[in-house]
């Protein structure tokens, strides 16, 4: 590989580059259980034009680019698999844009969730996005690259539906405008009525180019927001217990949870549902509806709300800490999960199966899986906890991992931040005509082959 470090430094100056080893060392790893692949160069850029020239310069000398947000993904899609450039987005963090009455936020492809969320509380109190429990560092670009989702995705869809449009560096560094604001000034539809292009780009894990700039739909922050429990012991009970939930409507979150530990939660499954409103009477009334769409079960003696008083902040809390402290449960920080995303009838099944795999490698795991959509599908949280320092233990659960994946597409699920096996395993599975139209996107949009190369590998 040529050396690129002065072309780098003449675009982003000395600070903004690396190829020293403590930084690569930081660059090559992400929390999860894979191994590190080390980069050959850290960049930081803080324009869209530093990014294009960049990218041009990669692809002059055919030298791969990762594009990066916070690297909190877990599944190793932020390692240099191929070394190269890792484009690190953090330095283009300006919040462009709000239309508060258009409801819909502007962001540089930096921007994190915690730096949102609070800017919104300062300046637009009244305005949310919505925000995944994934750590505060996390960037939106990357969210919506990745198909991610987040507190309001029970009511709107992935986060990545929320998109109104897109500012893109194309892998041969010419920038591209997707969306309404193409024509005009205004961000407010990523597609519709125009040909939607946003999915050349979403979901593609930065294989097709850099969201130099995001636009975010926002939503009506309400006074108030209440949150109940409703635990059943028999896993066949939860889709229809979702089912009646979610037809009131009037939920704004809905998750699943299970662990093993502490012993009190173990054999249990517990849904949280979230709601809100601008006044006592609005959440009052929805809580009643919300407990007379599972009266029967309670009346059965099926299930029944939780005693919550002490656990409320904490669940109140946006996102919420206690995901992350999982992962030092054994010590040694390694936290991953499998994400599938599967139909809400699949969940006894998935779930069975899931609990077989974490007993037959001996591991720890907490479950925590998001409705979507209404109702349309579940997007699963499984997570192991492992040591670091325990390579036999991370091998358990990278093969965990895997045959938890395998049962969940053999289901008819498909694979959420997929790390590259489960890639694979999807690729494996699709149809011979999705694959030749992915093979068609990826080889005109970047011919050779540069952008976070070794994942979405469809040719
Ligand atoms: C405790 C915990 C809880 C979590 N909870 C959630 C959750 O509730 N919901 C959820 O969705 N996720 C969750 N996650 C997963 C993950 O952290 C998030 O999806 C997060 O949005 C990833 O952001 P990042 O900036 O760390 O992405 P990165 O890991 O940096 O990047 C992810 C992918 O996006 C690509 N990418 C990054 N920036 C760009 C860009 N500007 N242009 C093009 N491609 C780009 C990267 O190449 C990579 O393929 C959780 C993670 C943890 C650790």
């Amino acid at each position: 590989m040529k050396d690129i470090l002065k072309p780098l430094v003449d675009i982003v100056g000395e600070k903004a580059v690396s190829n020293h080893e403590e930084d690569l060392w930081y660059y090559s790893r992400d929390p999860g259980v894979l191994e590190p692949k080390r980069p050959d160069y850290v960049v930081a850029p803080k324009t869209t034009e530093q990014v294009q020239a960049i990218v041009r310069l990669a692809n002059e000398e055919k030298i791969p680019v990762v594009p990066m947000g916070n690297g909190m993904s877990l599944t190793g899609i932020v390692r240099p698999l191929k070394g190269g450039i890792v484009m690190d987005m953090k330095q283009m963090n300006k919040i462009v844009e709000v239309n508060d009455r258009g409801r819909y936020v502007v962001v540089e492809g930096g921007v994190s969730q915690g730096q949102l969320k609070a800017y919104l509380e300062d300046n637009y109190p009244h305005l949310r996005h919505s925000i995944p429990d994934a750590p505060p560092g996390t960037t939106i670009a990357a969210n919506v690259a990745l198909h991610g989702q987040g507190r309001l995705s029970m009511q709107y869809g992935f986060n990545s539906d929320m998109v109104t449009g897109l500012e893109v560096v194309l892998p041969n560094g010419e920038v591209c405008k997707i969306g309404s604001w193409c024509m005009g000034p205004y961000w407010f539809s990523k597609g519709p009525s125009l040909p939607d292009l946003s999915g050349l780009f979403l979901g593609w894990l930065g294989t097709t180019g850099v969201l130099t700039k995001v636009g975010l739909r926002l939503y009506p922050q309400k006074k108030l927001r209440d949150v109940e429990i409703f635990v059943v012991d028999r896993a066949e009970l939860v889709e229809d217990i979702i089912y009646r939930l979610s037809h009131t409507e009037m939920t704004e979150d809905l998750t699943v949870w299970f662990q093993p530990k502490p012993l009190m939660f173990k054999g249990n499954y517990h849904i949280t549902v979230y709601f809100t409103g601008d006044t006592e009477e609005e959440v009052e009334f929805k809580r009643k509806l919300i407990w007379n769409a599972v009266q029967s079960y309670i009346d059965s003696k099926d299930g029944g709300f939780m005693g919550i008083a002490p656990m409320k902040s904490g669940l109140l809390e946006q996102p919420q800490r206690t995901i992350s402290v999982f992962a030092d449960v054994p010590k040694g920080g390694g936290f991953e999960y499998s994400g599938p995303i599967t139909l809400v009838e699949n969940f006894p099944e998935y779930t069975a199966m899931f609990e077989e795999i974490a007993a037959k490698y001996n591991l720890l795991y907490a479950a925590t899986i998001r409705v979507i959509a209404g109702g349309h599908a579940m997007m699963y949280g499984m997570s192991f906890a492992f040591n670091r320092a325990d390579q036999e233990m991370m091998d358990r659960v990278k093969t965990a991992l895997d045959e938890a994946t395998e049962f969940a597409l053999d289901l008819g699920g498909i694979p959420w931040k997929p790390n590259v096996s489960e890639q694979a395993m999807a690729i494996q599975r699709m149809d011979p005509s999705t694959l030749s139209l992915m093979k068609m996107v990826k080889e005109n949009l970047d011919p050779n082959g540069i952008m976070n190369p070794g994942n979405w590998e469809v040719n």
